[in-house]
């Protein structure tokens, strides 16, 4: 083989590893931007109905609230989800305390950490975040 021919195949052999590259990266992101399918169908978190004659307090999964997030949100407006006891859309996501056990809205109190609990301010994130020494 003479060495135009090689330069010309070495050339062809760059161009399809960067279209390969090109493409995973593309897959990548796309894969990204839909974190609601990343989430572990296992993990559940705490809803509370922010009815004042009901304020029931449950579980569902994770990946449930997620999607309805992401189907039924108007900009940065989250809306209430169909409560699981009284059937109003006034169910939002909560935390439970991991140290006294208070269920309470996710950052609805608007303090430095959107797990802070009212009652005890513990919060989970805050202590993750010193352990990671940060
Ligand atoms: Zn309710
Ligand atoms: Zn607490």
């Amino acid at each position: 083989m003479d060495q135009g021919k090689k330069s010309l195949l070495l050339v062809l052999l760059v161009i399809v590893l960067g279209v390969v590259a090109v493409l995973l990266f593309l897959g990548r992101a796309r894969r990204g931007s839909h974190g609601v399918e990343s989430i572990d169908s296992a993990e559940k978190t705490w809803m509370m109905c922010t009815d004042p004659g009901c304020q029931a307090k449950y579980e569902i999964a994770k990946k449930e609230y997620f999607e309805f997030v992401e189907n039924n949100r108007t900009g940065m407006q989250v809306p209430g989800m169909k409560c699981g006891e009284c059937g109003k859309t006034s169910a939002f996501r909560a935390v439970k305390c991991g140290k006294c056990g208070n269920i309470f809205l996710y950052g609805a109190k608007g303090l430095d950490y959107a797990d802070r609990c009212p009652k005890c301010h513990y919060s989970k994130m805050e202590q993750d975040r010193k352990a990671r020494g940060g």
